[in-house]
């Protein structure tokens, strides 16, 4: 052939483009379970009950006692960019809830079977939808079912071989998922979550409804961390932020970091923020030993970019050096004056 001869460039299929952009947005099973998770808040529910099975690849299922989907909703509700949460791009300034884009359940019908099943509380009955590619597969029917969601996924990546083989064992992609739980249990104390392996009576994850950020974070990580922790908070009106949280004080070394950090409910991380952080509590802990932090920061919405990508874990905010730097005061100040008798660790 001639060398010469350019590549002729052609539309891509419509399934592979939407295939490609649900990949995006849901990297693995516990991005997926994140996203339902943050829906089912949304819809205010105080009970959360996730079944899973082989990590969440076969099955990930997530039942709410929310508000429902409307039945009229349902025929689009799995469409890319369908949302009862934003309406004008204004909106992002003040929006509250997690959810805006409208592509979770979008994305998750490109690479994966989805079946809700809804009630709200007016319908008599609950209804059933089936997706695929974003649209319901046949009718929605009627059905039994309690106020609320249940969302099931099922088969997730099927369709997409490469992702499949790029994922972890399902015992460590189902320790992500546990992990994901655990943090919202811990941020979101009122309400009650459960996480189960699908057949097994046990829970791996349970909290009670109307529990406490402590009580919570005892059932995840044990008692003596919830011994050990105090309660911290940083605020600053011109900044506008609020900072509430727990710590663990300079009398409890622990082997590893756990930090936990939730911007406007949000869970995400910041590097810059953890640094700081690592670099007080080195001051007061014993060389290669950790502190446990979780940090719930509120930040004006229009000054922070949580929302901006479902999968942008890592967030930057206006002010950030100063932000940080209040809450490294707090923090440090609680540090230096939790134990009088405490021992200074020289950096070597
Ligand atoms: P977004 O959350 O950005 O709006 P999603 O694709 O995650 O987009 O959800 C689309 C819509 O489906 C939501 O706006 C909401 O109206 C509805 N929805 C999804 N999950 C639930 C749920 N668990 N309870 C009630 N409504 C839900
Ligand atoms: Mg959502």
């Amino acid at each position: 052939s001639n060398v010469n001869c350019p590549a002729v460039v052609k539309k891509l299929d419509k399934t592979v483009v939407n295939r490609i952009a649900a990949g995006e947005v849901i990297q693995r099973p516990a991005n997926a379970l994140k996203e339902l998770l943050e829906n089912s808040l949304d819809a205010k529910s105080t009970i959360i009950n996730i079944t899973v099975k082989n990590g969440g690849l076969k099955l990930l299922q997530i039942q709410d006692n929310g508000t429902g989907i409307r039945k009229e909703d349902l025929s689009i509700v799995c469409e890319r960019f369908t949302t009862s949460k934003l309406v004008q791009f204004e909106d992002l300034n003040t929006i509250e809830t997690f959810g805006f884009r409208g592509e979770a359940l979008a994305s998750i019908t490109h690479v994966a079977h989805l079946t809700i099943v809804t009630k709200t509380a007016t319908e008599p009955c609950a209804y059933k939808g089936l997706y695929e590619d974003g649209k319901l597969k046949e009718p929605v029917k009627p059905c039994a079912g309690n106020q609320g969601t249940q969302i099931t996924v099922e088969d997730l990546f099927y369709n997409v071989a490469t992702r499949r083989k790029s994922l972890r064992s399902p015992n460590e992609e189902h320790v992500k998922i546990a992990d994901v739980v655990s943090k919202y249990a811990i941020h979101n104390p009122t309400v009650g979550f459960t996480l189960r392996k699908q057949n097994e009576s046990n829970t791996d994850v349970k909290t009670n409804i109307n529990s406490s950020h402590v009580e919570n974070i005892k059932t995840v990580y044990g008692s003596n961390i919830a011994k050990a922790i105090e309660p911290v908070e940083a605020k600053d009106e011109t900044l506008k932020f609020v900072m509430n949280g727990y710590m663990s004080n300079a009398n409890y070394p622990m082997k590893k970091a756990i930090f936990i950090l939730f911007i406007n409910n949000r869970l995400v991380d910041s590097q810059a923020l953890r640094k700081v952080l690592e670099q007080v509590y080195s001051l007061y802990l014993p060389k290669g030993m950790h502190s446990f932090l979780y940090l719930s920061l509120k930040i004006e919405p229009k000054n922070v970019d949580v929302n901006v990508h479902p999968t942008k874990h890592e967030v930057h905010f206006l002010h950030e050096d100063a932000i940080i730097d209040k809450i490294k005061n707090s923090i440090e100040s609680k540090l230096a004056g939790c134990n009088t008798s405490r021992i200074f660790y020289t950096q070597t």
